[in-house]
This record gives C-alpha cells, sequence and structure tokens, in this order.
C-alpha cells in the first residue's frame, strides 16, 4: 500500500466512524445474550472453542510482557508463535492455531486499552499498580457484524474460525424486532456456559407512548421495592439447597488439592446461575417500572447496606442491578443521599427525627399515618417537586462508533419538574 492509499483508507474509516456516532445519537442501545448449546458441539469444535479462550491468554501475557521492556505499538500483530513458561516454569513454544486475525487484534488492543487507562488514572494522581498477567480470559471482542460473527438463523451463530454454524439459545428475545443493527458483540466464556453478547442498535421509535402516571420507589431490605402506590417487590433470589450443598463439601477438602479445585468451578458455576437468575429478575423488574412516564427514587447506598446487618439479604437481591439500571434512564428522577424521604411528613412538613428502623408506621404529631415505605416512596415525588436542584447526578453511557458503552463523567440532570408546596392537597390525591 503507498502513502497516499493509506492516508485515503485512513479518512475513509474515520468519516465512517463520523457517520455512525451521528446516527447512534437517533438510536436507543441494548445488549442481548445468547447462549452457546455446548452439546450439540462435536469433539473438535469443543475443543476449538475452549481453545480460543486459552490462546487468547497466551498472547494477552505475551504482549503484557513485551509491553514491559519495549514499545507495545511496536508488537508484532501478526504473530502466530508463542515463546512461554509451562506449569513446571520449563519453556515452551505456543502455536495459536485458534484465534482468527480479528480476536488476535482485539486481544493486543485490550492490552493496550487496559496500560492506556492505567496511565490516565496515574495522570490524575491514583494510585496504580501493575497490570497483572491474567490465568483465564474471559471476553474476546468480535468486532464486526457480517465478519467475525453473524446469525445464520433464530438458532444459529455463525463464529470466524469456527467452521460450523453453532446452535444457540434465546435469540428470540431480539430476532424478530425490526430494523435491528447488530453492532460488535463479545464471546464470552463464563463458569456456567459460552456467551455470546450482541449490542444492537434501534431508532428510537416516536416519543408519542402513553405512559402510565408517574411512580415514586423506596427501595428497603426487608420488602426491597415499595411503590408509591402501594406495591410491595420482593427482589430477593435465594441461594439453591445445591449450592450450600457444594460450600459444604469444600470446606472438607484439603486446600490445592485438585478435588478442591474441581469444587471450586462447580461452585462458581453456581454463582453464576444465581447471577443469571438476578438479572432476570432485574430486568423484568425494571420493565415493569419504566411503564411509568417518571419514575422518583432515591440514591441510596446499597454497598453500606452490604457491610451492615443484612448482608446476605442484599447480597443475594437484584436490586443493585435494578438501581444501576434505573439510573441509566432519563425518565428516572434521583434524589441525593441526604434528603430524608423517611422522615418528613408530607402534610405538615415536620421532620420526625426519632423514627427507627423498626417502626413500621410512620406515625406524625399531626395526625398524619402511613405505611412506612410507602410513604416514602411517595414522598420520592414530593420532595423532587419541592426543589428543583435536588435531582441528583445521573452516570451516563454513550455508545462510540464500535457500539460499546463508553463511561462518561456523572453529568447534572433535572427533573425540570412544576415545584409544589410542601403539604399541597395535590400530591395526596393519588394512590
Ligand atoms: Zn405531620
Amino acid at each position: 500500500m503507498t502513502e497516499e492509499e493509506r492516508l485515503a483508507k485512513n479518512n475513509k474509516i474515520r468519516e465512517k466512524g463520523k457517520e455512525t456516532r451521528l446516527r447512534r445519537q437517533s438510536q436507543n442501545c441494548r445488549v442481548f445474550r445468547v447462549k452457546i448449546d455446548f452439546s450439540h458441539l462435536n469433539e473438535f469444535e469443543k475443543t476449538q472453542l475452549k481453545m480460543i479462550f486459552v490462546e487468547a491468554k497466551w498472547l494477552y501475557n505475551d504482549v503484557l510482557t513485551f509491553s514491559k521492556s519495549n514499545e507495545i505499538n511496536e508488537y508484532d500483530d501478526k504473530i502466530t508463535i508463542i515463546k512461554g513458561l509451562d506449569k513446571d516454569k520449563q519453556p515452551v513454544t505456543r502455536e495459536l492455531e485458534n484465534l482468527s486475525s480479528q480476536m488476535r487484534q482485539s486481544v493486543i488492543q485490550g492490552v493496550k486499552h487496559n496500560i492506556k487507562s492505567l496511565s490516565a488514572m496515574k495522570k490524575h494522581g491514583r494510585k496504580i499498580g501493575n497490570l497483572k498477567y491474567k490465568s483465564n480470559y474471559e471476553s474476546i471482542n468480535l468486532q464486526q457484524y457480517g465478519k467475525t460473527y453473524k446469525f445464520c438463523d433464530k438458532k444459529h451463530i455463525k463464529i470466524q474460525g469456527i467452521k460450523r454454524p453453532i446452535k444457540i439459545e434465546g435469540a428470540e428475545q431480539f430476532f424478530d424486532i425490526s430494523e435491528l443493527e447488530f453492532a460488535n458483540a463479545k464471546l464470552l466464556n463464563l463458569p456456567d456456559a459460552y456467551y455470546v453478547a450482541v449490542t444492537t442498535f434501534q431508532n428510537k421509535g416516536d416519543e408519542t407512548k402513553k405512559y402510565k402516571p408517574e411512580i415514586g420507589i423506596d427501595m428497603g431490605i426487608k420488602t426491597s421495592i415499595t411503590t408509591s402506590e402501594g406495591q410491595k417487590i420482593k427482589v430477593f433470589v435465594g441461594e439453591t439447597k445445591r449450592l450450600k450443598k457444594i460450600q459444604h463439601r469444600i470446606a472438607k477438602k484439603k486446600k490445592g488439592s485438585s478435588n478442591r479445585y474441581k469444587l471450586r468451578k462447580l461452585l462458581r458455576r453456581e454463582y453464576q446461575k444465581l447471577d443469571n437468575r438476578k438479572k432476570d429478575k432485574a430486568n423484568k423488574i425494571v420493565h415493569e417500572l419504566l411503564e411509568h412516564e417518571k419514575i422518583y427514587m432515591q440514591d441510596e447506598n446499597l454497598s453500606g447496606w452490604h457491610k451492615g446487618l443484612f448482608g446476605k439479604n442484599i447480597q443475594h437481591s437484584a436490586l443493585g442491578i435494578i438501581k444501576a439500571k434505573l439510573m441509566k434512564n432519563k425518565r428516572v428522577v434521583v434524589l441525593p443521599k441526604n434528603v430524608a424521604t423517611t422522615k418528613t411528613c408530607p402534610k405538615c412538613g415536620r421532620i420526625n427525627k426519632d423514627i427507627t428502623l423498626s417502626d413500621r408506621i410512620f406515625e406524625c404529631q399531626c395526625g398524619y399515618k402511613e405505611d412506612r415505605d410507602i410513604h416514602a416512596a411517595r414522598n420520592m415525588i414530593l420532595l423532587s417537586k419541592m426543589n428543583k436542584n435536588t435531582c441528583g447526578t445521573q452516570e451516563i453511557f454513550y455508545p462510540n462508533a464500535f457500539g460499546e458503552d463508553v463511561r462518561r463523567k456523572h453529568e447534572q440532570k433535572c427533573c425540570n419538574a412544576d415545584l409544589v408546596e410542601l403539604g399541597s392537597p395535590n400530591f395526596y390525591k393519588r394512590g
């Protein structure tokens, strides 16, 4: 390629990126996950899928070693033979047979990206350590739809480097949506199975959708979510008996033994399943809540609850996922932590300081009485409307040209709601 051709090509890529970014502004981003049906693969394909991640690990670690004494941009990205050490510290050479060229690129890009973000953190005065070698590679980027991966039909996906299309489960959730645009995907090696997480974009529909009236939600430990309409939603996902059994068996095995290692693998798989169930529950609840025109909530400190009395309850609840998902949405108004949503009386405006966690009924001297959680949920709406500046901040995610979510700074947002007077009759007419 001549210098001129190279510049022309770069220019074309840049233009294309600009175009995509512009288009993305009028689109919604959603990520779907499909599960690879491992049992339908033949022995060769099973090994191949496994080896893709092993080779990615070798490559990652090799690039990392290289970067310690060289400029990382000088790393030969066409490399196929890698020198390393086996588990007895003996030198070995390994061949990359299953990693496609695009996958190789994405692994190298991964190291570059990690180094870059570390140095950015250092620049901002954060304490940083060294990048660690990986013992397990979990996620490989499939950059381009149509090239690195492609859906053949509802049940099959083609992945670069693997000859036959692979059987998948779960594509029904998005396959029939019209005008869905596929961006990049990630091949995931999770403890319970292999997955492909696909990033998709869809044009924002017309904004005339009929929403249900606004709603306030209170997150609590006991019933977990209470709405201003009086509904109580349980978000607890219990441990399975099998999980407890495995934990029990591990405790009896000797440290470092291969039996213990096997059991720990099983345990990771059980936790992954638990996680999947949590996510599923969270998705359903969030979907339900977002049917409302506006959702008012408080930026509660869930991680504080982790440490306290309710650790186990919180650990097995989908509350954290729900909160994170809600906070990404524009129609959600977030009250800061320090607003006294439980203690404020909506009728007279008194702040009842002596109310404790065990009081399940809120009672005020003025005669107002209500279930504590429902009361708090209703106050979310009321107190948000009282002060325009209490809307809080929200973390906003923007997709880049490749459809990946890029985290940006917290942005101040405001609900622009009409101000209401405390204790005004407007509020308690509903629900
Ligand atoms: Zn009162």
